[in-house]
């Protein structure tokens, strides 16, 4: 496996970091993840523009121009010729002496890129995933995508350690957030309902795509945080990401949604969003 770190490109065994690495002691850093579909970065400047805004809120200063990083992730791209793949890239504080002040003067920022092989989970797309709910027990800017994923990472694995897909967060006061890694959608009454951009979800790109497919199709939509109660009466629930696209979510707690199949509406948006997917990949502008 080809990583790019600071400026070359190396192999996999020679990638290596200092110990007193800021993301390794800190989690002090940001990341993406983007699609690569049929050998194509998919809203790849949609991605970017979301890390310029994770590293303005750190007040981390990305040591590359939007350009030079997407020429970065191109010849990843161009070297690797993968058909489906995400690109993962990671932008930390940089390697300084461990102390939680900001490094003094000119640390250069780490940063890290690769290509990761991607599959699809046809049979989950089709039939649709269980979840679980979990409490939400993240910071209070679930905005930022920042590589301080530990809440996260318990919610996910405690979803696999009950063999389910995903955790669906409910935050104490707020309501259904989103999941551990994924945006979370229902539909209730012929209505849409996702939490809105705030600072207790990350505000998906696939979430973006989706909330314009639904005013294209002109369903009502309400940006709000619904109870778990609703979730578990909701008609239909799916989750939305990068790399599971539009998934239906069939059952919640062991319970049933709408009649245990995956549900009209979400059928429609994952129908539509793998046509965007595949009029991306045949070079025709969206
Ligand atoms: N929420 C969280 C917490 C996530 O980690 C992700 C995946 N990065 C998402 C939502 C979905 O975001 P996207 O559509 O950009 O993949």
């Amino acid at each position: 496996m080809l990583i790019y770190l600071n400026g070359e490109y190396l192999d996999y065994s020679e990638a290596k970091l200092p110990v007193d690495e800021r993301g390794l002691q800190f989690a002090d850093g940001i990341y993406e993840v983007a699609l690569i579909w049929d050998g194509r970065y998919v809203d790849l400047d949609r991605h970017l523009q979301r890390l310029e805004r994770s590293a303005a809120t750190l007040e981390l200063r990305l040591p590359f121009m939007q350009s030079e990083i997407r020429a970065v992730a191109e010849e990843l791209l161009r070297r690797a010729q993968p058909r489906l793949a995400s690109l993962y890239l990671q932008v930390t504080r940089g390697v300084a002496p461990r102390d939680h002040r900001f490094p003094a003067g000119t640390v250069p920022p780490t940063v890290i890129a690769y290509i990761k092989d991607a599959t699809i989970d046809q049979e989950g797309m089709e039939n649709g995933v269980a979840a679980i709910t979990e409490p939400d027990l993240r910071w209070l800017r679930c905005d930022v995508k920042s590589v301080s994923l530990l809440p996260n990472v318990l919610a996910r694995q405690h979803a696999a350690a009950r063999g389910v897909r995903e955790a669906i967060l409910v935050r104490a006061g707020i309501g259904v957030t989103e999941g551990s890694a994924t945006n979370i959608w229902m539909v209730r009454h012929g209505s849409v309902v996702t939490a809105p951009e705030s600072n207790w979800i990350l505000s998906g790109i696939v979430r973006g795509v989706v909330m314009e497919l639904t005013n294209a199709e002109r369903l009502p939509v309400a940006e709000r945080f619904a109870t778990q109660e609703e979730l578990m009466q909701a008609d239909e629930v799916f989750l939305t990401s990068t790399t599971s696209f539009v998934t239906p979510i069939v059952q919640v707690d062991g319970r049933s949604i709408g009649d245990g199949t995956p549900g009209p509406v979400t059928m429609r948006l994952q129908e539509l969003y793998m046509e965007r997917l595949s009029r991306l990949a045949s070079h025709v502008v969206d």
